[in-house]
């Protein structure tokens, strides 16, 4: 069937693709869309968004951003590839810790959503993320904190992944900036980087700013360094990071123990409010309810508030799935 859509305003632009608002004709329904120009595109982003489509249309977590589909549509600008996302309104984690809004409740309720949504990956899905930071971690709500992880662009499965690492160098394990594969224990790496990241006001790790990122790269493969603890978290909360942040991936724990470390156990007694905090749940319940909510939350007239200024009719040429 096909089907045809608006492009609003651009709302994150990543290394590899531009996301998008974007409205369904047919219904109204806001949703996000990452696209590819192939006019101007490398060849390895178009493979990255390949990757992502790949991958994200065969999962199924509450924690991770929902695929709605994946079209080509022919534009002014060119001709594009689109991933339809659910829209995720809060911004990311790493926007609001810059802000300097974000309490370290907040920083262990986020840290519980990205560890689940990982836990998901290596166990269920047996693939790794590659690419865990403050910025590939979006908000569904401010007021609830539940957040979700973006962004497979650089995600791989665990069994046969023997090609290199990607990701981003100063979240990135020894290992993978060695030149070694990605691997559930990198993304545990991440995490703790990315706590890190959440607690400092969304300032990186490592706290180098402006060095030779080559130099850089080296000393995190082959100088026996692990970031800084940040000044001020409290005792719970550098147990975790040291947990994530050990050099040997084999010391590292796995997002099944990080689960049952009490920086996160915590956090769920204290926040009984968050959809996320049924844990109990069977993950298929979970999402369905979690489905149902979004759908509604979709179609509701706050989300058909946007204007027409600025939106670009797309009619797609194909369209493998849509909900
Ligand atoms: P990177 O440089 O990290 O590889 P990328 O090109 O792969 O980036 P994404 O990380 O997927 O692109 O997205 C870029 C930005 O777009 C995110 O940091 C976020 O601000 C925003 N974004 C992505 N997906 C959504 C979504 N579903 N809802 C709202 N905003 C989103």
């Amino acid at each position: 069937m096909r089907m045809s859509w608006v492009r609003g305003g651009i709302i994150g632009k990543g290394s590899f693709g531009t996301v998008s608002l974007a409205a369904d004709r047919s219904n109204g329904s806001i949703f996000a869309v990452k696209s590819i120009n192939f006019n101007s595109s490398t060849p390895r982003a178009i493979a990255a968004l390949e990757n992502e489509i790949r991958l994200l249309s065969s999962l199924n977590c509450p924690h991770i951003v929902s695929y709605l589909g994946d079209d080509l549509t022919e534009e002014p600008g060119g001709r594009f590839l689109n991933l339809h996302l659910e829209y995720l309104p809060g911004g990311t984690a790493a926007e609001l810790a810059a802000s300097g809004k974000m309490t370290e409740k907040e920083v262990r309720g986020t840290t519980r959503c990205i560890v689940r949504a990982l836990h998901y990956l290596h166990s269920k899905a047996g693939v790794v993320h590659g690419d865990v930071k403050g910025r590939n971690v979006v908000l569904e709500s401010r007021a609830t904190g539940d957040a979700k992880l973006v962004d497979l662009g650089s995600a791989r499965e665990v069994v046969g992944g023997r090609e290199k690492g990607e990701g981003t160098p100063l979240w990135m394990s020894p290992e993978v900036a060695r030149g070694e594969s990605a691997t559930p224990a990198s993304d545990v790496w991440s995490v703790g980087c990315t706590v890190i990241e959440m607690v400092n006001g969304g300032r990186q790790p490592w706290g180098i700013v402006g060095s030779d990122p080559i130099m850089e790269m080296f000393g995190l493969g082959f100088r026996e360094a692990v970031p800084e603890m940040p000044a001020g978290i409290s005792k719970v909360g550098a147990d975790f990071i040291e947990k994530c942040l050990r050099r040997e991936p084999g010391e590292r724990w796995s997002c099944e123990e990080l689960l049952r470390h009490s920086f996160l156990g915590d956090w769920e007694e204290m926040s009984p409010r968050s959809v996320f905090g049924m844990g109990e749940m069977e993950d298929g319940e979970c999402v369905e309810e979690e489905g149902r909510r979004r759908m509604r939350e979709l179609q509701s007239p706050e989300e058909l508030k946007w204007g027409r200024g600025g939106w670009v009719e797309v009619r797609g040429k194909y369209q493998s799935q849509y909900l």
